[in-house]
This record gives structure tokens, sequence and C-alpha cells, in this order.
């Protein structure tokens, strides 16, 4: 074997091939793969090699057309056949709710490139002949699925990989990592050492144990899964002969699983529920296990096997040839772990991934690129590894994943936090804001108000595609908030300190605004080298060697490796996550101050504490709580961070001084709708990696003139060639249902654009949604349309901020 190359990729499934590909395809051809049996050996043999499309989420269903592009070029490239069967799929809904779904993705469809159709029972039964189904109310269908040879595209991309240069080294087991002097890592194997530059781990099942050698704990666990093929069945074959075309993959809500056809005959892989649903190499994979399969087991799924010989009497009538069941990975939220390893320079991520023939073709396009170019051209965020945080350890992981593929047919909503392994991480408000009425939600890993029930209203708060029945309740807290005063638990955020005597400089250098001065915050990004967002901080300033930095939940453990990689060596800045240190309320509405300053000798008043800044004291009997005038609700306001152990005190004296002013709990449902009114953008969703800060709108935090950050030269380069994209605001007629996120927006029928997040503002009586537009679309006044729900909406560009464009309420 070698003795060195420039990068190593250990696992040799569909996914390590695709990135080996995916380098030599750049030009990185000292690359080497490490396989510790023969290719293909994990799961990917024994995969149905089904590729589906369907998502309602843009950046993911952009990233599976780019597998299908690449599978489609294989053959061309390597002069390998790939048993590429473009088959289509097609999935039949036969309740209101799926029909929901199916006609929310429709809008969502198009914005991605995905060809869809909605098609009538009729017409579905066109496409599949063989269909007994009464209940069907309409079928989603999707011409450019289908399914492919699992072993032949893996061995397809290893060639085209081989062919460019790169090496496979097979029965070559990977022992362990270790970090050289210089900055590179040396990997020990049965077969000797190998050093690298980068380390690309794409280990499949045994993916906890690759992160255990690198001191990782991975958030993912593999699940058994299986599916039958059965023998030639007579209408099958006649079909063949008459030449008429593959029916497309077929999924039914009732019968939870996938048929397809397979050579004269079917294959049916049904989908375990929690309750049946078995883990595999929970304590790593056993010695034993190789290119094996695991025993048949029918009980678990015979109920899904029932509904299916209802749907196809022909599967009922059909011999079975074979019962393939075996493991793969499986995360949380069902998607992949492609990226940065945290806390590690160069180690790179594919791992967990469920689905990784569907997976191979965009992991290696994608991860590749990140590794040669620094950057991706799309926004991978939604599949970034660091999206998890500590909370994900096995026993999180094992809870989640049964219930993630455990439900994975079943009905799901937007927004929905499932049950599993809840309440976890809780703030010591949970018991008080439940008696509240609190109804909770998840945001990395903790409990958070979605809303609250009045007492007395007996309402469980069922998510649903259209308006719900508590919508009149989060109108309640949003007309709280504007009118008298609201109390937000907001202790989730992810809170860093930054301190040492070179803090300021060393910020500097990373956000993209100035850093304020002692005493005052502001908005400062940390954008990527294209100049897109990765992050979004509150910065203040409550030191000259002290600045606290204060992000969305889910970026607690992003940002802190993204910044912790830039850190000086001579520890002159010291980063500290402090995250679960403190807590946060924000008291937000015009009677703010009247229910603060009863609280503290810190003088509210509008001269002494001003819009954008920050002071440190006791509030109530709590100490050291930092008070920042800011919030994102858009009205008077402080966001209160306190050192945890104070927070029932201070919970309790809020409530208790807020009752006589009206002060409401208000939970994130009525916080999106506040944010929108101002025109307040979300990261991950307005604010990503991909958009740079020009098309996100954000020039006002960007200050180009104050000398180099991250992503300056790219932003310098980009408004000299003009912006051709902007992040503007709509406003939406509509009734019964609200734009969510990802929706094609369209004029007289042409799609132009798409809307990254919106919702109802309660305030204004319609949506108000960010668009993201042809700059030439971006005048106030311009006629647009946006499909809700399968009706075309009235929309229209509106300025910034609907509600207090000044923003004079905040300042007030
Ligand atoms: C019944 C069934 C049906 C499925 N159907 C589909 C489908 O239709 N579509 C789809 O997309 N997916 C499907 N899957 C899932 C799919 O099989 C897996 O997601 C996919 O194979 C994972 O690919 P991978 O490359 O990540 O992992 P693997 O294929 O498991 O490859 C990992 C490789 O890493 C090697 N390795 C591990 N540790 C080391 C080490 N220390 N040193 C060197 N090498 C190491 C292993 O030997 C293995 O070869 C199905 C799975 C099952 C069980």
């Amino acid at each position: 074997m070698q003795k060195h190359a420039r990068v190593v990729v250990v696992g040799g499934g569909c996914v390590g091939a695709g990135i080996l590909y995916g380098l030599a395809r750049r030009g990185w051809t000292d690359v080497a793969l490490l396989e510790r049996t023969q290719l293909t050996a994990g799961s990917t043999w024994h995969a149905a090699g089904l590729v589906p499309s369907y998502t309602r989420n843009f950046n993911v269903g952009r990233m599976i057309a780019k597998t299908i592009e690449i599978y489609e070029g294989l053959e061309a490239d390597t002069s390998q056949n790939v048993g590429w069967h473009k088959c289509g799929q097609l999935r039949l809904a036969n309740s209101r709710e799926r029909l929901d779904e199916f006609t929310s993705y429709m809008s969502v469809a198009e914005a991605q490139g995905t060809r869809a159709e909605l098609l009538s029972p009729a017409e579905a039964r066109k496409l599949w002949p063989l269909l007994a189904h009464e209940k069907m109310l309409a079928a989603l269908y999707n011409p450019d699925d289908g399914h492919i040879a699992p072993a032949d595209v893996t061995q397809a991309m290893a060639k085209g990989a081989r062919d460019r240069g790169a090496k496979i080294y097979l029965e070559t087991e990977v022992k362990g990592f270790e970090r050289t002097a210089s900055g590179e890592w040396k990997i020990t194997t049965n077969r000797g050492d190998i050093t690298c530059e980068h380390v690309v781990c794409a280990t499949g099942n045994y993916a906890r144990q690759t992160g255990a050698m690198l001191g990782l704990e991975i958030p993912a666990i593999p699940i058994i899964h299986q599916y039958w093929i059965t023998e030639a069945i007579p209408e099958l074959v006649e079909r063949k002969q008459q030449g008429l075309p593959e029916m497309p993959i077929l999924r039914d809500e009732h019968v939870e699983g996938y048929i397809r056809q397979e050579g004269d005959g079917l294959m049916f892989g049904p989908y375990e529920r929690t309750e049946n649903l078995k883990l595999f190499a929970e304590d790593g994979v056993p010695d034993w296990f190789g290119a094996d399969l695991l025993e048949e087991d029918f009980d678990s799924v015979s109920v899904n096997w029932e509904h299916a010989v209802e749907l196809l009497p022909v599967l009922g009538r059909a011999g079975i040839k074979a019962n393939v069941r075996g493991p793969f990975q499986m995360t949380a939220d069902e998607l992949p772990l492609m990226g940065p390893a945290w806390g590690l320079r160069n180690v790179w991520l594919a791992e967990g991934v469920p689905g990784g023939i569907l997976w191979g073709g965009t992991i290696g396009y994608y991860l590749s690129e990140r590794i040669v170019e620094g950057a991706n051209s799309v926004d991978t965020s939604d599949l970034d590894p660091r999206r998890f945080g500590d909370y994900a350890n096995k026993a999180w992981t094992k809870e989640k994943v049964r219930e993630a593929w455990g439900t994975h047919a079943l009905l799901h909503y937007p927004g929905e936090s499932l049950p599993a392994a809840r309440p976890q991480k809780t703030a010591p408000s949970y018991d008080r804001l439940s008696e509240l009425g609190a109804r909770w939600g998840v945001l990395n890993g903790w409990e958070f108000p979605n809303w609250y029930c009045p007492e007395g209203v007996d309402n469980d708060g069922a998510y649903s595609w259209r308006w719900t029945n508590y919508d009149k309740y989060i109108g309640e807290e949003v007309r709280a908030v504007r009118s008298a005063v609201g109390l937000v638990e907001m202790t989730p955020m992810t809170k860093f300190e930054v301190s040492g005597p070179a803090a300021r400089q060393w910020l500097d250098g990373i956000l993209a605004n100035r850093l304020p001065k002692l005493g005052r915050l502001n908005l400062s990004h940390h954008l990527t080298k294209n100049g897109g967002v990765q992050a979004e901080y509150i910065v203040a300033c409550l030191a000259a060697d002290l600045f606290y930095l204060i992000s969305t939940p889910r970026a607690e453990r992003w940002n802190f490796d993204e910044l912790s990689k830039l850190l000086p060596q001579d520890g002159s800045v010291l980063l500290r996550n402090v995250t679960n240190d403190r807590g946060c309320f924000t008291i937000v509405g015009p009677k703010a101050r009247e229910v603060l300053q009863p609280l503290t000798e810190i003088d509210l008043s509008n001269e002494a504490f001003p819009w954008f800044t920050v002071k440190s004291g006791t509030v109530g009997l709590a100490s050291d709580v930092r008070l920042l005038r800011v919030n994102y609700e858009g009205e008077l306001g402080w966001e209160l961070y306190h050192p945890l152990c104070y927070q029932r005190h201070l919970l309790d004296q809020l409530l208790a001084v807020g009752e006589e002013h009206g002060l409401r709990p208000v939970g994130l449902y009525a916080l999106e709708s506040l944010r929108l009114e101002k025109s307040f953008k979300a990261m991950f969703r307005d604010l990503n990696p991909e958009l740079t800060a020009w098309e996100s709108s954000i020039d006002r935090f960007i200050a180009l003139e104050k000398g180099d950050f991250i992503g300056r030269d790219a932003l310098v380069r980009q408004k000299e060639k003009g912006v051709e994209w902007r992040l503007v605001t709509i406003a939406i007629e509509t009734q019964g249902a609200s734009a969510l996120m990802n929706e094609g927006v369209y004029q007289n029928g042409k799609l132009v654009g798409r809307i990254t997040s919106g919702g109802f503002a309660h305030t204004l009586g319609r949506d108000v949604a960010f668009a993201l537009l042809p700059v030439n679309l971006g005048e106030i006044g311009t006629a647009l349309e946006v499909p809700i729900l399968g009706e075309r909406r009235n929309a229209t560009v509106i300025a910034d901020s609907p509600y207090d464009p000044q923003s004079l309420r905040s300042r007030s």
C-alpha cells in the first residue's frame, strides 16, 4: 500500500465509491480508498436500489437530482452498465391529509427542478393497471425516479475513479487515526500505515466504531429492513411480451412500503413500524457479520402484507423467491451526516447514510466539492453532521431512529416534533410553563414552547398543513406582544463567550460587521469564503476583552466548531460555550419597561439604556443577568440572559409583576409571526451558506470598508459583477392555509423565484413571506402568485418591515 495520499476514503460502499469518484472527477487523483473486505460488502450489495426524489425540502430535492444526473452519466463515462431503470414512482393518497401533503409538495417541486404530477385515480390506474384500489383520492407521480443495481453503480464509480488515477485497497481495515505533528492524519491499517491530508469516513454500519476511533459519538444507529421478491407473475410476463413499459415504483399510504417490478416478478419492501422495528449493531457490528443477510421476519410486517395484497391481488397469488433482510444506517431525521467532523481538522463524515444508493452520487459530488473548493455551491446545511449536538448520544439516537424509520410511511406535518426521547433537555422553567399551558416542541434537544393553550380549553395542538384551531390563541399571543407584554422562553439559544487580549481583533477578522463598542451590541455574520451566511450572531461587548455571542439553537455545535477551528494557537483568545449555563427570557411589548423596572436598579429609561445596548446586573434576586436591549419581535423589549440557577426565581418574579400589565407567555409560533411582520430573517431558511450576504439582503450588516473579513473578497467581486437575486418581503392574500417555505413564486404563471420562509402575520391579517427573486422583480408593487395547497394566491412585493418600518416601537 502507498504511504501517502492527499485524501483517504475509508469504506467501499456506494457512498465511499461515490466520494472517490467525486474527488477524482474534480482532478484530485492522489486519493485512496481503504475497504476492510470487498467493495459493496457492507449494506450496499443487498439494497433495493430505489432512487426516490420526493421531498418537500428544497435543498434535499436539488441534491437528489444530482445523484440521478451522475448515475445517468456513468455508463458514458465508464462503459459500465449500472442497471438504471427510469420507471418513475407513483404514490397513492387515500386521505385528505396525504393529499394536502402532496399538494403542498407540488408547490415546491418545480422550484426544486423535480418533475412531478398530481394524477387522478384513473390516470394512476393507467400507469398501474393491476391496482385494485377503491380508496385512492389521487396519486403523485415523479417520472424521473427509478431503481439502479447497487453493486453495479458502486463498481462503476470505483472504475471511474480508478481510471483517473485513484487507488483502491481491499481487505484493508482501518484500525486507528492519529494526528501527526505536521497536521496530517496517520491511518493505521492491518496492511500498514498511510498518511494523508484529509480523511473521509464512509463506513456504513461501522460509523459509531469509526467515530469512536476519532473520539466522536456519531448520531446514527443501524436499523433492520427487508424486502421480498416474488416468482414470475403471469400478468407481468404478459406486459413484457406486449412491449409495455415497466410500471412505476408504487407506494401506498396504507401499505406502508414500496412495490416495484423485479425481473418478471415483484419486489415488496414494507416499512416496519416503531413497535416492530429492530436495531442492529447497537454495540458495534459483530465480528461474525460480513456480507450476510439476516433471518426473514414476516411477523413484524404482516399487516403491511395484508394491505399490499388488498391493493395488488396478484401479489397474493405469487410465490416467494427470496427474502432480503439486512441492516443499514439511520439518523434521527433520516438524512445523512455529510460534512466536517466537529473538533477535528480535515476529517469529513459521510456516515449515517439512510439510503446510500439514493445519496451516493450526491454525497460524492458535494462532499468532494466541499473538500476541494472549501465551500459548497448549494446549501447542504441540512446534511451537515453538526446539526446535532451533544444531546444526540446513543440512548437518544436509538429512540429517535426507531421513531424516524418506524413512522417513515406515516403522515408527517410541517414543524412537528415527534414524542420519542422527550423531554430530554429542559430549563428550570419547564414545569411552570407547562402549568401555564405550554405545548412543547424541540430545538437542539431543548423543549421549547410552541404555543400556550389557555386554561379550560381542550386542545392538543394537532399539526396540520392548514390553519389550525389553535391559531386564534397564537393570534392572542401576538396581540399581547403588540399591545401589552409577552414573555418568551429563549433558553435554547446558542451562547458563546469570546475573551482574551486578542478577542476583538480575532472576531473582527471573522465577522462581516464592525464590532460593537463597549456596552453596545449588533448583528454580525460569519460568512463562507463565497460570501454565503454560515452563522448569524448577536454580538454584545461586555468588556474590552469579553464578547457575548448569541446564535440560533440548531447551530450550537456547528458554530462552536467553525469558530474553534479559527482560534489562534497562542492562547490569546478563549472561546467558551455557555449555552447550558445561561437561560434567557425575552420580556417584550410596550409594557416591558413597566414589568422589568420594579425588579432592577438598572435604569431602563430610553436615555440610560437605549436600543442595541447591553448592561449586566441584578434582576429580582438573580445576579449576573445580562440584559440586551434587542429582540426578534419588533417591540420595546429586553432579552435577559441569566445563570440558569436563578431561572425559577426570575420566572416567578416576572409572572408576578407582569400580571397587572397583561403579561402573556408567548411561544415559537407567535414569534414566527412577529418576526415576519418585521422582516427579521431566520438562519437556515432566509439566511444560509448558499445565498451571499447581498442575495439575502443583509447589506446593512456588512461593513466592507472596515477591512478584511472572511468572505469579503467574494462580496466585492459579486458587487462589481452585479447581484442578480435578492431576498424581498412579499404579502400574500390567502385563506385557510399559509406559505411555509420553499414554495415556488410565479409571475403570470411562470416560475420566477421561491419562498424561503413565510406564515400568517396576525397583526397584518395576511401572509408575509421572504421571496428570493431576480433583482428586476424585487420592485415594490410587483404582482406575483404563490401556490398554496393547490391554489394560486395573489402576492405583491412590499417594503421590508411592514409592521413599524422605522422600528420606532423597538427604540421607544
Ligand atoms: C433491505 C434493504 C433495502 C434497501 N434499499 C435501499 C434502496 O432502495 N435505496 C437506497 O438508497 N438504499 C437502500 N438501502 C440502504 C442502503 O443499503 C445503505 O444505505 C447503503 O448501502 C449505505 O452505503 P454506505 O456506502 O454508506 O455503507 P456500506 O455499503 O455499508 O459500506 C461501508 C463500507 O465500509 C467498510 N468499512 C467499515 N469499517 C471499515 C474500516 N474500519 N476500515 C475499512 N473499511 C471499513 C465496510 O466493510 C463497508 O464495505 C437498503 C438497505 C436494506 C437493508
